[in-house]
Formats: structure tokens, sequence, C-alpha cells
């Protein structure tokens, strides 16, 4: 299997540090063969909310600028991909989707933190701990990734952050997430941030055992996703050792590749 990553951010987000160049040289450093940011993506929002958790759109420019910068520096190095990690908010779906013609980007991944826009500030990773939300989360997940858009669903299992007891609905609401996943070919993300952190604080939130028995039943296809918010998180293998170990122990098919240039004009 090829070292690959997909998922990985920058300062631009105000909770990432270090510089662009930086998660270049962490990945050179790794091991990695190729590589792709996918920051928290701007919105054009209709109100003037301003989010804490993304860059504005005007940055976007320089994200873009800086990021094809280093694609040509350290082409002979690593391949280095550009995308974004990018909520479903039907609203302002039109908008995005003319960033990403507009700019060619080579993928977006789907990151369901919110609920509708994060103007209404409901973060889907607490509100699962009502059972309402957690049908939502799976309702928006899905009617997402129909759109067509992502190249795949970053930490599937986000829920479990609210959810904490991997309970009846827990298990019914994940079967039917990854069922759909499974018919729209659609890899689900076995992210190691969160791997850390459950590590780290010695819970287990995302990712949960018991969400990727049930993808390994169902027969789902995952993605190691580093989720670096630091540089640093590219040169420890600690957690991908670990999570390919568990994956594969469970049966699942790992792929270290997604489908680019779906943006063409
Ligand atoms: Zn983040
Ligand atoms: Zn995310």
């Amino acid at each position: 299997m090829r070292k690959t990553n997909y998922h990985m951010h920058t300062k631009r987000c105000m909770h990432a540090s270090g510089s662009d160049e930086d998660y270049v040289l962490a990945a050179i450093e790794g091991g990695y063969e190729e590589i792709g940011f996918s920051d928290h993506s701007p919105w054009q929002y209709k109100s003037d909310y301003v989010a804490h958790m993304r860059m504005r759109a005007s940055q976007f420019d320089d994200y873009y600028n800086s990021i094809k910068k280093l694609q040509v520096k350290y082409k002979n190095q690593i391949a280095i991909r550009i995308g974004l990690e990018c909520e479903y908010f039907p609203e302002y779906m039109g908008w995005l989707k003319t960033l990403l013609v507009n700019y060619d980007m080579d993928y977006i991944i789907f990151g369901n933190h919110y609920y509708k826009t994060d103007e209404k500030r409901i973060y889907f990773g607490t509100a699962c701990e009502d059972d309402t939300y957690l049908k939502l989360y799976v309702d928006e997940a899905i009617a997402g990734m129909k759109t067509g858009l992502y190249a795949y669903l970053a930490h599937p299992d986000l829920f479990m952050r609210g959810k904490r007891v991997f309970d009846h609905k827990a298990v019914e609401e994940s079967y039917r997430l990854c069922i759909a996943a499974k018919e729209l070919g659609i890899p689900l993300e076995y992210n190691l941030a969160g791997a850390e952190y459950n590590a780290i604080m010695k819970t287990e939130q995302y990712p949960h055992k018991d969400f990727w028995r049930i993808a390994a039943e169902i027969g789902n296809t995952a993605i190691i996703g580093v989720d670096a918010h630091e540089p640093s998180a590219l040169k420890t293998d600690t957690y991908r050792v670990e999570g390919i170990k568990r994956l594969r122990d469970l049966g699942l098919n790992i792929t270290d590749t997604i489908e680019f240039g779906k943006f063409k004009g």
C-alpha cells in the first residue's frame, strides 16, 4: 500500500499550526508518496456570520497560490494535491461548485460537521447526543454523498463525540450510513486525529470499533486520513500502523487513493 494522506489543514483555519511548507517537509520526512491539502472550506454566507474554524472566502486565493507553488517546488520529492474539507450546506452548494470548477480543484472530502450551515451553530459532534440529530447527521451525510462531489466521507463516526454509548440507535444509523456509502462507492475515513484523541484522553469517540465492525460487515472501503492540524502529525506512524492493523483484522479493504479531477468546467 502506498503511503498517502489527503486530509490535512493549514493555519488559515485558526486551529492548526505550521506553515504550508512545514507540512510538505514533514510529509517528505514521513515518507509520503502523495499528499493533499484539505483545509476547512470557506463559505460565502448570506448573513454576516464569521466562522472561527475556517478560512474566509477572501483567503482562498492565498491558500490556492501557496499550494500551487509548493507543488512545483517539491515536484521531484512528493506529489501534492489541492483540495478542501467541505460540509454539505444545501443552500450554498452552488457557490462551492463554482469555486471548485473555477480553480479546477483536485478533490474535496466530506466533513459533515454542521447541520445545514454553521450559521445555525449546530455541531453534529455534540448535537448527536440527541437521537434526533443522530438521524439528521446520517440523513445529511447520505444527501451529501449523493451529490457525487466528495472523494470520501471524513470521520463518518463523528457522531460518537456526542453519542458516547454505541447503543441500538447508533447501530441502526451506522448501518444506514455504511450501506449508503457502499452503494454510492464512497470510501469511509479512519481518522488518525481522532485515534490520537482517543488514546490521549483514554476514551473512545471516533474512530469507534463498533462502527468499524459494521463497516466491515457491509463491506465498505476504508481510507486512512491523518487530519493533520500540525506538521508533526505527518512524522509519526503510531496511529497509522495501529489503524491499518485494526481495519485489516476486521477484514476491511483499505484504499490509498481517491478520485481526482471531478471539477473540470
Ligand atoms: Zn480542523
Ligand atoms: Zn473534519
